[in-house]
C-alpha cells in the first residue's frame, strides 16, 4: 500500500507550495496533490437558530413565488438521506447568464441566507438597480445544495437526545455502485464538492464507464482529452446530478459558489506593530494555461498542467473569472472599512471533483467555458458570535450585489484589472481550525 502523509499548508515548501492560501494538503508518493480527505468529527456546534430549516426555506421560496410574477421556482431533485427537496430559482431576462449555488457543504450556511435575500430583492423590488439587473442578467440559483448536511441530527453533547447540527457531507451510504469507495465518502456521506465529473452524464456512469487503470487506491484519476484529471468525482449523489443538470440547462456565462473556511489572519498582521486582523473573506478565480505562471502552488512549467490550472478554461474566460474577483476586491476595499478591506485570495489549483472544475469546462454544451468564482467566508466561530455572523452576511450581500451591478453594466468587466486579484495576498496563518 502506498504511504500517504498529511501535511499542513503552513511552512510546506514542497513544489513551492506557499505557506498559506490553501487548506491542508496531502501528497502521495509521487508528490501528487490529493485534495481534502476525510475530516473526522466535523459536525459543528453552532447556533443554527439564525438559519432557515429546510422546511422554512421551502415555505419562504414558495411565498416569494406567490407574491412575485418574476421568479420560476422548481424542485430539481431530492437529497439522498432526508429526501428533502433541492430548489432552483430562475429570475431575470437578460443575455448574461449566472449560475449560483450555495451550501453544497451543509455546515456552510451563510450563502443560502444571502441567496434568499437576493432572490427576494430581485423578485419584489422595483428599484432602478433591480430593473437594470433583471434586464441584463438571467439567474439560475440553487440556494441549498445539501439539505441533508444542513439539517443533520446528531447527539452532539451526548445527552441522549439528537440536536440539530450541521455537517459537510450528505447522508448517503456507499452502496457499492462504483468500483471502489471514493476517498470523499466518509462518516456515512459524500463530500459533494468532490463528486463532480467533467464528462457529460451521457458519457460517464461510474457503474460502467470507468476503468481499473484509472484508479489509484480510492482516487479516480481519469484521463480526458490528453490530460489526467486527478481525484475526479463519480457523480454518485443525487444532489450533484441535479446541480449538473441545472448547470447544463442554464448554460451560464458565470458560475459562483459560496463556502466557509476556518479563521485566518490577514498576512502581515499580528507581527511587529500590526495588531492581528482576521481575513473574513477569501476569493478564488479559476483559470487556464494563460495564467500557468501565476499559479501560487506550483513552479512555472510544472507538469502535469492539470494539477496547476484548468486547461479547459481559455484565456478570455480566465480573464473574466479573475476580473469578477477583482471587482469584489475593489468593491469591498472602496468601502474604507477595516472589516471589508481584509479580503485575501484563496489560492487556485484545480479540484477535479468540484463544481467549478467539473462543470465550468461546460463539455455538455460544446465546451464553451464558464467563468467561475469561489467565496470562502471565515467561519462563524462561537467566540465571534452574532456580530460576526452579521458581518459575514453583509460581506456576502455586498459582494453579490456589486457583482451583479457590474455584470449588468458590462458582461466582460472590461474596466477591471486582473492584477488587482494577483496583488491581493493569499490568506495568512490559521486562527481557528477548520474542523
Ligand atoms: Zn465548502
Amino acid at each position: 500500500m502506498r504511504r500517504r502523509t498529511f501535511v499542513k499548508a503552513a511552512g510546506v515548501t514542497t513544489l513551492g507550495l506557499a505557506a498559506t492560501g490553501t487548506a491542508s494538503a496531502r501528497y502521495d508518493d509521487d508528490q501528487r496533490y490529493r485534495p481534502g480527505g476525510p475530516r473526522l468529527g466535523n459536525e459543528r456546534s453552532i447556533n443554527l437558530n439564525a438559519f432557515h430549516t429546510n422546511e422554512e426555506l421551502a415555505t419562504e421560496l414558495a411565498k416569494i413565488e406567490d407574491r412575485s410574477g418574476r421568479i420560476d421556482l422548481r424542485e430539481i431533485g431530492r437529497s439522498a438521506g432526508r429526501n428533502d427537496p433541492i430548489w432552483e430559482v430562475e429570475v431575470g431576462g437578460g443575455d448574461t447568464k449566472i449560475h449560483l449555488i450555495t451550501q453544497i457543504h451543509g455546515d456552510e450556511p451563510i450563502g443560502t441566507e444571502v441567496a434568499l435575500e437576493v432572490i427576494k430583492k430581485l423578485a419584489q423590488s422595483n428599484s432602478r438597480q433591480v430593473d437594470r439587473i433583471l434586464d441584463n442578467l438571467s439567474f439560475t440559483i440553487v440556494p441549498r445544495v445539501n439539505p441533508d448536511g444542513a439539517m443533520y441530527r446528531y447527539d452532539f453533547d451526548g445527552d441522549g437526545d439528537e440536536e440539530w447540527v450541521a455537517r459537510r457531507q450528505n447522508t448517503q451510504p456507499w452502496d457499492g455502485e462504483s468500483r471502489y469507495r471514493p476517498y470523499y465518502h466518509y462518516d456515512g456521506g459524500y463530500d459533494m464538492n468532490r463528486d463532480f465529473n467533467v464528462r457529460p452524464s451521457a458519457e460517464f456512469d461510474p457503474r460502467t464507464d470507468d476503468e481499473e487503470a484509472w484508479w489509484t487506491d480510492d482516487y479516480l484519476d481519469m484521463p480526458y482529452e490528453g490530460h489526467t484529471l486527478y481525484s475526479s468525482g463519480l457523480r454518485l449523489t443525487p444532489e450533484v446530478r441535479a446541480v449538473t443538470e441545472s448547470f447544463v440547462e442554464a448554460d451560464p456565462d458565470y458560475a459562483i459558489t459560496h463556502h466557509h473556511k476556518g479563521g485566518n489572519l490577514y498576512p502581515g498582521s499580528g507581527d511587529g506593530n500590526q495588531p492581528p486582523k482576521q481575513t473574513l473573506l477569501s476569493v478564488m478565480a479559476q483559470y487556464g494555461e494563460a495564467y500557468l505562471d501565476r499559479s501560487p502552488f506550483f513552479p512555472a512549467g510544472h507538469e502535469p498542467v492539470s494539477e496547476a490550472v484548468n486547461p479547459f478554461i481559455d484565456a478570455e474566460t480566465s480573464d473574466r473569472s479573475i476580473k469578477l474577483n477583482s471587482l469584489v476586491i475593489d468593491a469591498l476595499g472602496e468601502r474604507g472599512n477595516s472589516v471589508f478591506d481584509s479580503v485575501t485570495r484563496y489560492g487556485y489549483y484545480p479540484l477535479w471533483g468540484s463544481y467549478l472544475d467539473g462543470l465550468c469546462p461546460n463539455v455538455a454544451n460544446g465546451g464553451d467555458p464558464v467563468a467561475g468564482m469561489l467565496y470562502e467566508v471565515a467561519y462563524q466561530t462561537d467566540h465571534l458570535g452574532q456580530k460576526a455572523f452579521g458581518r459575514m452576511l453583509e460581506l456576502t450581500r455586498v459582494s453579490f450585489l456589486e457583482s451583479f451591478d457590474a455584470l449588468a453594466e458590462d458582461p466582460d468587466l472590461g474596466e477591471y484589472d486582473v492584477e488587482t486579484y494577483f496583488d491581493t495576498p493569499l490568506y495568512g496563518a490559521s486562527t481557528a481550525p477548520y474542523r
